[in-house]
């Protein structure tokens, strides 16, 4: 994506392979996972987060590899704010150029007093010590707060000034359970940035979102962040994740890509490789892809109504906003079916080197209506086949 200096830099933040591999059935072994961060460090994610290393043997060595391997972006790992889950994430990211450690403690009422079990006062201070503890260890460290959407602002603003205080270089606020509203979310991180601009602007802080898609808002919810100060996105290839998964990174990048003078921001993601990556992902998770899906899905640049492909054969732009070949996508973008027209099959005969004159042209042109009423879609093989009988009769 082109930098041009005005445009304000986003950092994306890959958490394919820690939140989406908590994608129910998404679970991948070292290997895998190293097969992917080394496709992540192609797309050129600015940081990876590779796993949750205290969570098993098997993901502390994934990470570990990865952190020995891949160079380029930063190599975090997820940790609880308590010492032991520190040291493993340390123990498996210290061999990385750039290490990190990303802390979290829940900030609600309700997982506060339900989950943790602890007073305000309590995790406040654990805040403050464990954050200082990590910052012993490493130079970068993350801190969310998490289900920061459904926290009280003032205690919330407590939680992360405490955090940057104690060291913290990335302050991330998730909308954890999917619960926020775009305009609502934006409003709460301009409120931040606000509240804490001093800090923020003397330690250089970065203000990052992390955005689950519940109720399908994931990716509006980070732009919206994005529109209101945040410089760092979380996301998911394919946007897998708990649950409902997470925000689908290669849709966030494609907004602010294709829209670039609304946001005025850059990344510096090689797009070429999205496609590639979207394809890789899906394979090693075993996460099909819906045809729809927006970017990356099978259907994303197919077009079969005769009317778009009409427009399509004048001007791509009628119908695309978007340059297929950017991202790297590979399908069929002329389909044939009920809905197409005769513009469509005489481009796939031309492009086969046939010159076939109007009569013939409506003759396969019925032909097609009639199969298309039976099948759902025809191959350019087929149509072939019915322009060679139609040539011979
Ligand atoms: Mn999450």
């Amino acid at each position: 994506m082109t930098n041009d200096n005005l445009a304000k830099k986003i950092k994306i933040f890959d958490t394919t392979l820690r939140d989406g591999e908590q994608s129910p059935g998404a679970s991948m072994n070292a290997f895998e996972k190293l097969e992917i961060a080394r496709q992540l460090a192609k797309l050129n994610v600015d940081i990876i987060e590779a796993g949750f290393a205290v969570s098993s043997n098997d993901d502390f060595e994934a990470v570990k590899k990865i952190a020995m391997e891949i160079k380029g972006p930063v190599i975090c790992s997820l940790a609880r704010l308590v010492k032991e889950d520190i040291d493993r994430a340390w123990e498996a990211v210290k061999y990385s150029n750039n290490p990190r450690i990303h802390v979290f403690i829940a900030t609600s009422k309700i997982h506060i007093e339900k989950k943790l079990k602890m007073s305000n006062e309590k995790v406040i201070s654990n805040i403050k010590d464990m954050v200082s503890y990590a910052k012993s260890l490493c130079n970068d460290i993350e801190f969310s707060a998490e289900d920061a959407s459904r926290t009280d602002f003032d205690f919330m603003i407590l939680a992360l000034k405490t955090a940057i205080i104690a060291g913290a270089s990335t302050i991330n606020i998730p909308d954890t359970v999917g619960y926020a509203q775009p305009q609502e979310f934006g409003k709460r991180i301009k409120k931040i940035i606000k509240e804490l601009k001093d800090l923020i602007d003397k330690k250089n802080i970065t203000v990052s979102v992390h955005c689950h898609d519940d109720l399908g808002n994931a990716v509006a919810n980070s732009l919206s962040g994005i529109k209101n100060g945040a410089t760092q996105v979380e996301g998911c290839i394919n946007g897998i994740g708990e649950r409902a998964g997470n925000c689908a990174i290669e849709e966030l990048i494609m907004n602010l890509e294709t829209r670039k003078n609304y946001y005025n921001c850059c990344t510096e993601i090689n797009l070429k490789e999205i496609f590639l990556t979207s394809k890789l992902v899906s394979e090693i998770t075993g996460l099909n892809l819906s045809r729809n899906k927006a970017i990356v899905g099978r259907n994303a640049f197919s077009h079969e109504a005769g009317i778009h492909q009409h427009g399509m054969f004048a001007d791509k732009n009628t119908y695309e906003i978007m340059n297929k070949e950017s991202i790297g996508w590979i399908g069929e973008s002329i389909v044939i079916g009920k809905h197409s027209g005769k513009h469509a099959i005489k481009e796939i005969l031309t492009k086969s080197g046939y010159n076939i004159t109007e009569p013939i042209l409506n003759e396969i042109n019925l032909k097609v209506k009639n199969l298309a009423d039976l099948k759902k879609q025809i191959t350019n093989e087929s149509i072939i086949e019915m322009a060679n009988n139609s040539i011979k009769n």
